[in-house]
């Protein structure tokens, strides 16, 4: 074993002389001890191919980094938070925000790649409001991050437009009957943000108060805003 490289306790001492690690063949015990020392096979798959493209200068590590940092940790449904919680607490910003949403939006500062032309949709006590993109995964990202895994699964995007209200309860939403769900086909050009209703029990809190209470879920329309004082 060369210098530097990590040995686990017993492992390869029964192998044969040439035969691959243990660590590299199927066995089937449980991986949570130490010798799992390689990533999961999407993650060595991703390394090696960034590996490939960095040494063929097709791509600058710098540049990576920076877009995986924004995903992380700035871009996210914290900022839709933001934006509806400022609709809730100003009723000039949300007329504003439903007229125009680009304009509103740029000037919270929020813009940004598959954000550029943003339609917001309040619901009310009539209309409840759900987004879905059935021919792909369009979503606002500058507002929302990247879209669940659900979100792009062929069971909702078929079912969010035939049986709206069998995928909310799937959910865990049930709304009024006479309430009416309109559902939104995102696509390519324009991307929706859905405003839900401020929750009952939320006169006097502040911005960030109220920011807390929206849920990602409750600005696709798959979910209801949270409560004050229900945890998070
Ligand atoms: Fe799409």
């Amino acid at each position: 074993m060369a210098p530097g490289k990590v040995v686990t306790p017993g492992a390869g001492l029964d192998k044969a002389p040439g035969a691959p690690h243990p660590a590299l063949m199927p066995h089937d015990h449980s991986h949570d001890h130490p010798h799992s020392l390689l990533p999961s096979d999407p993650a060595l798959r991703v390394k090696a191919l960034e590996s490939i493209l960095t040494a063929k200068g097709l791509v600058d590590p710098a540049a990576l980094g920076a877009i995986i940092e924004t995903y992380q940790h700035k871009v996210g449904p914290q900022v839709g938070a933001r934006v509806v919680a400022r609709a809730w607490a100003d009723a000039g910003f949300a007329a504003a925000l439903l007229a125009d949403a680009d304009a509103a939006l740029a000037a919270m500062g929020v813009s940004g790649r598959q954000g550029e032309h943003v339609v917001a949709v309040a619901n009310t006590p009539q209309v409840h409001n759900m987004v879905v993109c059935t021919l792909c995964s369009c979503y606002p990202w500058p507002l929302l991050g990247i879209p669940p895994g659900w979100y792009k699964s062929d069971a909702y995007r078929a079912r969010a437009v035939r049986e709206p209200r069998a995928v909310l309860a799937d959910f865990g939403v049930t709304l009024p009957e006479d309430q009416t769900v309109r559902v939104w086909d995102s696509t390519a050009e324009v991307r929706y943000l859905v405003v839900p209703m401020r929750p009952e029990g939320s006169a006097g809190l502040d911005e960030a108060a109220l920011a807390a209470l929206v849920t990602r879920d409750s600005m696709i329309g798959t979910g209801l805003p949270r409560r004050p004082g229900s945890a998070p």
